[in-house]
Order: structure tokens, then sequence, then C-alpha cells
């Protein structure tokens, strides 16, 4: 058998050098409509399995796909555009106004340079609950950030490897793990946006959600390094709190810069 895609001669089910599968059909509207729902769901339901796992056994999936289970999981970025997209169509069904839409889109932060605006405190905290509020850029800010922090205190947390080795996280599995949590807050933001409509639920909504995201953040890390609750929840606080003042380093940073972009210019 000849590959249809790159020439490659074999014989089995696909093409060992690239992947393709060995029958090609010609292209008609039942293959276009199967290929759309089979790159949502995955050939063997690779999204319901990835979401499933992520909610009840969210550290050792982690786990799994750190140490090699590569195609039976989405990665965590492929993951968190699905779930973007499922937010904003749900979102957009429910016509709840908070759309993630609103959010990409109307980005108020003041597009005037002062840099005596930029160094005041209203404007840093107004920049974190810009940021935090974000489903887009806020993530991956976030996740950025916490790689850095979340590397340095979990580093004496060793994850035991395929090949026997028993070594800690590094900077990208790091990120991935955290973007991994973010899928499940999206989630579950999904799961409440009826709530949303039910203006009298607000804050009981809001609470839940933080409280879920929390518990699970510690659950991640307690499966995936195989230590303690207790464990888990201070290496968490502290790492939660060094990712805010390595954000707001940042910001200051920035701030310096546009400062002196300003004075260079004028
Ligand atoms: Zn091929």
């Amino acid at each position: 058998m000849v590959c249809l895609n790159c020439n490659n001669t074999f014989e089995s089910d696909y093409c060992p050098h690239c992947g393709q599968k060995a029958k090609t059909k010609r292209l008609r509207l039942t293959e276009i409509v199967n290929n759309f729902i089979g790159s949502f769901i995955g050939g063997d339901n690779k999204f319901l399995r990835t979401c499933l796992d992520l909610i009840c056994r969210p550290g050792y999936m982690v786990h799994d796909y750190l140490n090699g289970k590569r195609v039976r999981y989405y990665n965590p970025l492929q993951l968190y555009v699905f779930m973007l997209t499922l937010y904003a169509v749900v979102s957009y069904v429910l016509g709840v106004s908070d759309s993630v839409f609103d959010d990409m889109t109307n980005i108020d932060l003041d597009t005037e340079v002062d840099a005596s605006k930029y160094a005041s405190v209203d404007f840093v905290i107004k920049c974190i609950a810009e940021v935090g509020n974000n489903k887009l850029y806020g993530t991956l800010v976030i996740a950025f950030f916490s790689a850095f922090s979340y590397r340095w205190f979990f580093r004496k947390c060793k994850v035991s490897r395929p090949d026997g080795q028993q070594l800690p996280l590094n900077l990208t599995e790091q990120f991935y793990t955290q973007m991994y949590h973010s899928c499940i807050s999206l989630f579950f933001s999904v799961a409440m946006l009826p709530l949303c409509l039910i203006k009298s639920l607000d804050v009981i909504t809001s609470v839940i959600y933080q409280i879920v995201t929390i518990a699970y953040v510690v659950i991640f890390y307690r499966q995936l390094m195989t230590i303690g609750w207790w464990k888990s929840i201070v290496l968490n606080a502290i790492s939660l709190l060094l990712t805010i003042i390595l954000f707001i380093v940042s910001l200051m940073l920035i701030a310096v810069i546009a400062g002196v972009i300003e004075t260079l210019t004028k």
C-alpha cells in the first residue's frame, strides 16, 4: 500500500510514517460531518475520557499524561480551546452577558500612557482583577507565572518517571499541569452558566466556583506528587502567593518601562 499523504509504502491500517489512515474515502457530506464531530469528540471518545478522568482523578491523569500517555488524552492547550468554545457557545445560547466575547473585546485598560497612573495601587488592583477574570489571556498569564512559583516550591516533590527515576516537574510540565487545572475551572464555569441567569444566586455561584477551583488545585497536586493533604494545601498557598507577587513585580516593571518610554518620546 502506498500512503496518499507521504508516499511511504506500508502494510497496516495506518501509515507508520505520518499516521494517515490507509483508506481515505472520497469527501462527501457524511465524511465532513464525521470529521467535524470526530475532531471534537476524538476517535475513541477522547474528549469525553479526558473530561471524565480530569474530573474524577485529575492528578493521576496528569501523571499519566506526563509519563507518556499522550494519544489517550487531549493536551491541555487543545482542551482549553475546546472548553473556551463550549463556554462561548453556551453563554451565547443562554444569553448570559458576561461572556468570553465581552472579556476578549472589552479590554478597557487605559490606552493613554501616564507613568504616575501606572504606578498607582488602583491600577495594579485593576490589572489583577482584569487578568483574573479573563478566560483567555488571563488564564495563560496566570499559568505562566504559576509555572515558576510552583516549580520553586514543589522542587522537592518528586514524581516517578517511566524509567524508574524520581524527578520534580520542570517548568513546562508545571505549565501544562496549571493549564489542565484551568480546564477544570473552565468546565465548571460552563456547568454553572445556567445559574448565572438567576441574579439572586450571584454570590452563591461565585463562592461555589471558588471553592471547587481551590479544592481541585489541592487534589491535583496531592495526587500528582503523592503528598498529604496539608502539604498540598500549604505548598499551594505559598505558590499562589508567589504567583501574585511575580505578577505585581512584572506589572511594576512594565510601568517603569512605560514611564521611561514616555519620558524619552516627549
Ligand atoms: Zn504517510
